[in-house]
């Protein structure tokens, strides 16, 4: 059975990680294998997690879907909101201690973006990132 949490990244978030022996994977299985192992509902903040996954990468899927909560992505989501949403849960996953997964977001980020997370280009990312950060510790 699979477990709903609300997410330590964002209040108000929950996650449901769905397993395989749960009897909703069967339908959630073709959108994992779109979305890669989460995707999320952004009206009903609600993130699905496959929970087939290792308990390192569900973290970094979590944070990554949060990242788009957090910055309101919503219907067709670009490459930048891609970016945007990896740059978010680095700094994130960092900020509460999951190092080593920040860490290896970080690496995949170039593969995924085709530029590196600390790369010049990915300054307006960082910037947006980083308002939302403080703006959150704030409110
Ligand atoms: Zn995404």
């Amino acid at each position: 059975m699979g477990k709903v949490f609300e997410s330590e990244f964002h209040k108000g978030v929950i996650v449901a990680v769905v397993d395989k022996g749960d009897y909703q994977y069967q339908q959630l299985a073709p959108l994992f294998n779109e979305y890669g192992y989460g995707f999320v509902a952004p009206d009903q903040k609600l993130i699905f997690i496959d929970g087939d996954q290792s308990a390192s990468t569900q973290k970094i899927v979590e944070a990554h879907e949060v990242g788009h909560i957090v910055f309101n992505h919503t219907g067709i989501v670009g490459p930048n909101d891609e970016a945007e949403a990896d740059s978010w849960a680095i700094l994130t996953l960092r900020k509460y201690g999951y190092s080593v997964e920040a860490d290896k977001l970080t690496i995949e980020f170039r593969k995924r973006h085709g530029y590196s997370y600390n790369h010049a280009q990915n300054k307006r990312n960082k910037i947006k990132v980083l308002s939302t950060i403080f703006v959150n510790q704030i409110v």
